[in-house]
């Protein structure tokens, strides 16, 4: 179905702006709800208008006047058989002064005030209307737009559709009336144009029944299409790649370390996971630092193991270079080869591991997004890997997973989404959780330090260079322009370079090319620079454990997983680590509320959770990270009764009802197929 003829009506240009709002089909014009209504329905005598309160008032023209005090503007004055209320338009076109001529009758729609010449409203809405024409009997509803789209353009759009859908009810009805649900239709019907009866409050609660239908039907979509995910995933046949141990044992033993509880037990989930004859799909979460890395080598393992190559993709270089150096270094001493993709290798030498991945020599790939690139080929990949997959988007996280026949996919995150949340949005995914951090890690003391006293710091760096320790200074984030952030950057080293003589301080930014970054990440795990003056590139997986100290200057303008992940790059080694947070005065709420929550938080699931209920959930996930769309209507905590009948609901459809299935999923998510894939 073409997008005009999903939307009859709706020339291109107004296709172009409803695409904008998430509208490709009639029934997404349908589930268009109103944000509000406004009541129209009545008039109200101007001697009734009270200040604040908005009402419609009906009166017929007594003068209308260009003004030039206090500055141009349109006054009108008019008057019903109560009393005169004066209309004020500050912008005004040539023809409203035509059109509002003494002796017509106009409905206007506004707040009153009281101003220096009585009531008056600024900028009401209005309408020129006849003799006894009559009041609609239904609420104006106004509905979420975008610019350039007009209530009534919309709305025009909506009641076509509205016009044209049959509305027949998904759920069969002796379902509908046990779960004591109103009619779809209805539903529906009311919410656009609600009659005089139905209170507004309401409405506006959200308590209705029929708001409480939508939110029901919003939910059921999201249960179906993650179940119907979860059936398309186990119809898809993956290479089985069983532990044999051959080479997971071998990396076991010669770890310097032993695995946590925690590490062992996500690592068996995955183990049976990668056996099985479906691929796998699963988040690994843990905390930062909790040691997910060996974890992810393990599974590569496995998939070698059984004559598979695994890929192990990292959103930044230096990232990307860390992990690729980590894993040489476990993995050398079993043989295998390492093919490694960035971004910043000469043409010849990418070519040459695009050769190592396609003939298979490679068992193993570790790189940045150049491993998605066109000229990547895998012989047999058999496990795609994903670290810090919030970092990437939908369509890169396929394309991975499209280099190899339906190989298994790993991914993992240490910004921890709540369990319930990643559940319900995320198409179909299995969780993992690494709960605890390995054995001897100090907590990182933090410290919320005014800008003020940044000498006290610039000494407490010093004493920690002296006793041979090293720190991280996180320049300011300047998210509106990159080249400041990149002479910010500079200049910050630049002066941290003259305060402290005698130190060896280092400097790496997103602009360096791959190798530089590279060369100065190595000097700094060498300990050759003692202060690393870093932009949030080392924000992800960065793993010195020498670095004791972190100071983040302008905290209050991070956000709260940003925090979080960068104090994770301390607290890493044997010394008592601390984060030092600097801010400016004057600090806003929000600032304040985030700066308390990261000081009284080390856990980053408790870190999540509060940044989940600053934010609210859209932002927190972003759509483009989601495999599903974002709820509109239900919300996931306050719907829990709800969500619970539609989980329940949904596996009933799929079994007894799989046509009213389709048809529910094609009426709430037929125009966003696309976002329906992890
Ligand atoms: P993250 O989960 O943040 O990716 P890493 O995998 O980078 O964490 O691990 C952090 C550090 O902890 C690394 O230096 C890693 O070698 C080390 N590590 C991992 N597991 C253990 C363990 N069980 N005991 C001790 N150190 C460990
Ligand atoms: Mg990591």
């Amino acid at each position: 179905m073409s997008k005009t003829a999903a939307l009859p009506g709706a020339t291109p240009a107004t296709a172009t702006k409803l695409a904008h709002l998430g509208i490709r089909t009639q029934a997404d014009l349908v589930l268009h709800l109103p944000l509000r209504y406004e009541d129209e329905t009545r008039v109200t005598a101007i001697a009734d208008l009270r200040p604040g309160i908005f009402a419609q008032v009906e009166a017929q023209i007594v003068e209308s006047d260009v003004k030039y005090r206090p500055r141009r503007q349109l006054v009108v004055r008019v008057r019903d058989d109560s009393g005169d209320l004066v209309l004020r338009f500050l912008n005004f076109y040539g023809s409203q002064l035509k059109q509002l001529a003494a002796g017509r009758r106009l409905r206007i729609f506004g707040e009153p005030r009281g101003g220096f010449l009585g009531d008056e409203m600024v900028h009401p809405r209005y309408r020129l209307v006849g003799e006894d024409e009559p009041l609609p009997e239904a609420m104006t509803p106004i509905y979420p737009t975008t610019a350039g789209l007009s209530q009534l353009a919309l709305r025009k759009c909506i009641d076509l559709a509205l016009q044209q859908d049959d509305f027949a009810d998904t759920l069969p009805e002796p379902l509908r009336k046990k779960l004591r649900l109103a009619p779809f239709a209805d539903s529906v019907r009311l919410l656009h144009h609600p009659p005089p009866a139905v209170s507004l409050a309401e409405l506006s609660d959200r308590d209705h029944p029929a708001w409480q239908r939508i939110k029901f039907d919003e939910l059921l979509a999201q249960q179906l299409s993650l179940r119907r995910a979860h059936e398309a995933r186990r119809a898809k046949t993956a290479p089985p790649l069983p532990a044999k141990g051959a080479l997971t044992k071998k990396l076991l033993a010669a770890l310097p370390f032993k695995l946590t509880a925690a590490q062992q037990r996500v690592w068996r989930e995955i183990a049976v996971d990668l056996g099985e004859k479906h691929p796998m799909q699963r988040l690994l979460q843990g905390d930062v630092g909790s040691g997910k890395t060996v974890v992810a080598a393990l599974a590569m393992l496995q998939a070698v193991e059984n004559g598979h190559q695994a890929a192990l993709m990292a959103p930044t270089e230096i990232l990307a270079e860390q992990h690729y150096r980590k894993l040489s270094q476990w993995l050398a001493p079993l043989g295998l080869e390492i093919a490694w993709l960035s971004g910043s290798l000469k043409k010849k030498d990418k070519a040459a591991m695009a050769e190592a991945i396609s003939s298979g020599r490679s068992p193993l790939a570790i790189g940045t997004h150049a491993l998605i690139e066109e000229a990547v080929d895998f012989r047999r990949l058999g496990l795609a890997i994903i670290d810090e997959q919030h970092r990437f988007g939908v369509r890169q996280r396929l394309t991975l997973r499209e280099k190899g026949a339906n190989p298994h996919q790993l991914m993992m995150s240490a910004t921890p989404i709540p369990r319930t949340l990643a559940m319900s949005y995320y198409a179909d995914l299995d969780v993992s959780v690494i709960d605890e951090l390995p054995p001897g890690r100090k907590p990182v003391l933090t410290k919320l330090v005014s800008e003020a006293r940044r000498d006290e710091v610039i000494a407490r760096i010093r004493d920690a260079c002296d006793a041979g320790r090293q720190a991280y200074w996180v320049c300011p984030l300047i998210e509106e322009s990159e080249k400041l952030q990149l002479q910010t950057a500079v200049d910050t080293f630049e002066r941290l370079r003259a305060e402290l003589p005698g130190v060896s301080v280092g400097l790496v930014h997103g602009r360096l090319k791959g190798e530089e970054k590279a060369r100065m990440m190595g000097d700094f795990a060498a300990g050759r620079v003692q202060l690393l003056v870093a932009t949030t590139v080392i924000e992800v997986g960065v793993d010195v454990p020498n670095a004791s100290l972190m100071v983040i200057e302008h905290a209050e303008r991070f956000g709260l997983s940003q925090l979080h992940q960068l104090r994770g790059r301390v607290g890493r080694g044997a010394d008592a680590s601390a984060c030092i947070l600097l801010y400016a005065h004057p600090l806003g709420e929000t600032a304040r509320a985030r700066l308390k929550v990261i000081y009284e938080n080390s856990d980053g699931f408790e870190i999540a959770r509060q940044d989940l209920h600053l934010r609210g959930p859209g932002e927190f996930l972003g759509s483009r990270q989601s495999g599903v769309p974002l709820l509109r209507y239900a919300d996931l905590e306050a719907d829990a009764g709800l969500l619970d009948a539609a989980r329940e609901t949904a596996e009933r459809l799929l079994r007894e009802f799989p046509d009213a299935a389709d048809r529910h999923v094609e009426r709430w998510l037929g125009g966003r197929r696309e976002l329906l894939k992890v």
